[in-house]
């Protein structure tokens, strides 16, 4: 491999690891399941891995994906697990999308 190609591979896991750190500081459960809610108000829980996501255009705190709930396509905001009422835990709990980040 090329060391350009190593550089950059480096770059990207520090990246990742960096945006995760902060992403946790901040209070937000990232690198596993994590609550998040469409823009229709569905509660469900996803696989959320900052930086890294096959599945899902991120900006941010903000991804577009598919709404396991309503069965549309939606930008979705990651919720603070601290914040969420156990109404909207229990909500998030009953609707989980796939297995892929
Ligand atoms: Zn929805």
């Amino acid at each position: 491999m090329p060391t350009e190609a190593i550089t950059a591979l480096v770059l990207i896991v520090v990246l990742v690891l960096g945006v995760n750190i902060i992403a946790r500081r901040y209070g937000y459960d990232v690198g596993g399941i994590a609550v998040v809610q469409c823009r229709r108000g569905h509660l469900f829980t996803t696989i959320w891995i900052a930086g890294a996501s096959f599945k899902s255009v991120r900006l941010g705190w903000v991804r577009l994906q598919r709404c396991p709930v309503g069965h549309h396509w939606s930008l979705v905001t990651l919720l603070k697990e601290a914040d969420l009422t156990d109404e909207q835990r229990r909500l998030a709990a009953e609707h989980r999308d796939g297995p892929i980040p």
